[in-house]
């Protein structure tokens, strides 16, 4: 195969011929990804040793961050919308389609590299109370970026709807070179199935089926349903637990089937304007991809943010494990539910992205770590 695109009127073929006398990549053990969609799940479980120790449990995590293409199990969300539409004959590779999608910052991140990368276009709308490093990002892999005012889900320039809005736009100009596409990363099965097909599956072999919880939070539930999904009818006993930044409704989804606490009826029904540093979990609405594994998840912790803010420090200063809101948010409920299942358990949960990506807003208030903290598992508990 000979690549007309190929630069300088070197073919592909000339470059793999070359490398060809390199007996590395001769090699039948020889670990060579195709491209950055060949770096994409597989990711490492790593024991998070101080947070072990401290509860006497097995903390692991999923190291989602060291996805290759967009750095969070986003990627693997991405890739198995863009493949299923392929499938369906909706895009065409290298045909300069347009994917459009609503997206806190992750999923958007995941798709415009892989959008580069299979030669298609993507155009994210994203709230603007979100981390700079986001929609800078995305702006230097190319993508087009709407930064809207957050709003609730009713209203038509509310992130979601406004993609949404925008696809059909495209699909309805009959000047637009090439189709556009809504990714629909809420609604879509192509979400929780991505984790089905791989995320719960590598727990399952990681672990090799000895665990006792799986933490996670909820942004689309994609990731809670898909694992749940797999994980529950081979594990039955398996404890499923939502982790919940505050002002989210799906605490209280997960315990009383509806979005706020009926004693309560206060804050917990806008998610768009309640003050929270914890970027990508937490939703007060019901959603496609939470809805199909709600019925598997067992219970809910909810997070402040000043215990995401603790545990974040934690992990820097003892573990050299730098992480962003939604990881820390994560593990602050495995320990939680370390504390709840007593000494000698195996808890699994998700580390989503780096803190690198949170500079701006979360690590900003979290501050520089030096070394003085003085906290116990049990303080962070408290705050
Ligand atoms: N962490 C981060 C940083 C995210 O952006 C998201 C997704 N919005 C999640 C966690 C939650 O994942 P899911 O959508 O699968 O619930």
């Amino acid at each position: 195969h000979v690549d007309s695109r190929a630069p300088f009127g070197t073919s592909q073929e000339g470059i793999l011929k070359n490398h060809s006398h390199n007996s590395v990549s001769e090699s039948p053990e020889a670990d060579i990804r195709d491209g950055i969609e060949g770096c994409i799940g597989n990711t490492p479980l790593l024991r998070i040793k101080s947070l072990s120790e401290a509860t006497g449990c097995e903390i692991l995590a999923k190291a989602e961050f060291l996805n290759g293409a967009g750095n969070s199990p986003k990627d693997r969300v991405a890739l198995n919308i863009i493949q299923t539409a392929e499938q369906e004959g909706l895009l065409t590779p290298h045909s300069g389609d347009m994917i459009y999608e609503g997206t806190v910052g992750s999923t958007g991140i995941s798709l415009a590299a892989i959008c580069r990368a299979r030669g298609y276009l993507a155009h994210i709308c994203m709230p603007d109370d979100q981390a700079a490093e986001k929609s800078d990002l995305l702006l230097k892999l190319g993508a087009e970026v709407e930064r809207v005012r957050p709003a609730p889900i009713v209203d038509q320039n509310q992130f979601v709807n406004l993609a949404r809005k925008r696809a059909a736009e495209h699909t309805a100009d009959p000047n637009r070179r090439g189709r556009g596409i809504f990714a629909d990363q809420f609604e879509t099965e192509a979400n929780w199935q991505a984790h089905f097909s791989t995320t719960g599956p590598e727990i399952l072999n990681q672990t090799g089926g000895r665990l006792d919880a799986f933490v996670a939070g909820a942004g689309t539930g994609g990731t809670i349903s898909g694992v749940a999904l797999f994980l529950k009818p081979r594990l039955p006993e398996l404890k499923v637990v939502l982790a919940d930044p505050q002002g989210s409704g799906l605490y209280n989804r997960v315990k009383f089937g509806v979005m706020f606490d009926p004693k309560e009826r206060e804050g917990t029904r806008r998610r768009h304007q309640v003050d929270t540093i914890v970027e990508g979990i937490g939703i007060n609405r019901v959603t496609n991809n939470f809805e199909t594994g709600r019925e598997l998840v067992d219970d809910s912790v909810r997070v402040t943010d000043q215990q995401a803010i603790a545990m974040a420090r934690w992990l820097v200063e003892k573990d050299g494990i730098f992480i962003g809101s939604s990881s820390a948010v994560n593990c602050v409920a495995a320990i939680k539910v370390a504390q709840q299942l007593g000494p000698g358990h195996r808890i699994v949960t998700i580390l989503c992205d780096s803190g690198s990506r949170h500079l701006s807003k979360f690590w900003a208030r979290a501050g520089a770590i030096g070394g003085t903290d003085d906290v116990s598992l049990d303080d962070i508990l408290n705050l």
